[in-house]
């Protein structure tokens, strides 16, 4: 359907970005970690189009279920899990919508964020894209209060994400690999908050 179309030009649009950056979080990775952030995500979102291409999912929902488990099959180390899991616990709360509406894209936004938590279980302040989804999600939810449309709130939780991200920089890694530089960290932007801020921004766009 028409609905499903909209999720799923949104997704392609995400695949589009990271594949854009992926050499940025590469960088950005080679510097705290292990340099294949971008790799496996690129990796993920690519296979993620074919999915999409080969058998097109129906509901929007469905569409991010086969994000979900594409991802998970195909990006390794943290990343793909943790965002594996964000993806699937979002389709659940947009599975039986009848449109991406607000109040179902604010149930999606916070039960991607839980599920990186129950997953990962960093906080914030921990140099994660926790430190990126946290804000994004509280940014999300007052741009609904002031009566924000889906592209509104995306775009308001994206710019949130941009300055979780860039927090960031300043804060001692405590999960992940970047941990073990401890203060060695200080002074980079962690990989994976900036991938998430670069999804969110994709979807902003694609909803405007
Ligand atoms: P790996 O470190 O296994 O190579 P990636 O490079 O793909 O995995 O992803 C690294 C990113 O994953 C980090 O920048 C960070 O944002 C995120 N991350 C790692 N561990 C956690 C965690 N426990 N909770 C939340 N995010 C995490
Ligand atoms: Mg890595
Ligand atoms: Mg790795």
């Amino acid at each position: 359907t028409c609905k499903a179309d909209g999720v799923a030009a949104a997704v392609r649009a995400a695949a589009a970005v990271v594949a854009e950056h992926r050499a940025e979080l590469i960088d950005l990775d080679r510097a705290i970690g292990d340099g294949d952030h971008g790799e496996n995500l690129n990796r993920g979102f690519t296979a993620v189009v074919a999915a999409l291409d080969a058998s097109p999912p129906d509901t929007p929902g469905a569409v991010l279920k086969l994000v979900a488990t594409t991802l998970i099959s195909k990006v390794g180390g943290a990343a793909g899990p943790l965002y594996g899991t964000a993806f699937l616990r979002a389709s659940t709360k947009l599975g039986t919508a009848e449109d991406l509406d607000v109040p179902a894209l604010l149930e999606a936004l916070r039960a991607g964020l839980e599920g990186v938590q129950a997953r990962g279980k960093a906080v914030g302040g921990d140099a994660t894209m926790v430190d990126a989804l946290i804000p994004a999600v509280s940014a999300a939810e007052k741009a609904a209060e002031d009566g924000g449309g889906v592209a509104a709130v995306l775009t308001a939780a994206a710019d949130a994400a941009d300055r979780g991200a860039e927090s960031t920089v300043d804060l001692v890694p405590r999960k992940g690999r970047a941990s073990y530089l401890g203060e060695r960290a200080v002074g980079h932007l962690d990989p994976g908050a900036r991938s998430s801020a670069l999804l969110l921004r994709a979807f902003a766009e694609a909803a405007r």
